[in-house]
């Protein structure tokens, strides 16, 4: 179960790295795009207030409401229509914004699909998917803790390598 630095941090270093190096007109791609991305990565797990307003009346496990409908691939399908729209309308902006959120999202699932399991065919089918590598147990928090601290300090390391953010300070 990957914390929320994690589902933040991932989706900020690929859609930094596809920034960086592989869109040329930057002004269509600005950098608040980046934070978007971020944002978009840890929205999922907004089910996590329904759950926990559900727990205190009827105590259910958290399988039955997290990583269901917000987990479902309906979402970034739904926006991934969107940016071929914008694409047809020339409007690179938006396709940006969409193709964007589609990371967000899709990350986002990748994410707890390794680590834990989803429903990501919900509602049509509720089929767990995944491969459980860190299970909810002392040992496996305590992986995502350090995994959390890596990818934190990797991405401190590579954001002043490329872009010296150090002179802002
Ligand atoms: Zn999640």
């Amino acid at each position: 179960m990957p914390f929320a630095v994690t589902h933040v941090l991932i989706t900020i270093i690929v859609v930094e790295l596809i920034r960086d190096y592989f869109i040329k007109d930057k002004k269509n791609f600005p950098l608040y795009l980046v934070l978007i991305g971020g944002i978009v990565g840890l929205v999922p797990d907004i089910d996590l207030f329904l759950y926990w307003a559900l727990y205190i009346q009827f105590q259910i496990p958290l399988l039955s409401v997290h990583r269901v409908f917000t987990h479902s691939v309906i979402w970034p399908a739904i926006f991934l229509i969107g940016a071929y729209f914008a694409y047809f309308k020339r409007n690179k902006k938006i396709t940006y914004w969409f193709l964007v959120i589609v990371i967000g999202l899709v990350i986002h699932v990748i994410l707890d699909s390794i680590t834990g399991y989803t429903f990501p065919l919900a509602p049509f089918m509720y089929k767990q998917f995944g491969l459980g590598l860190l299970p909810d147990t002392d040992i496996g928090r305590s992986i995502t803790m350090a995994i959390d601290a890596v990818i934190l300090l990797a991405w401190l390391v590579y954001i002043e390598w490329r872009h010296r953010i150090s002179r802002f300070i």
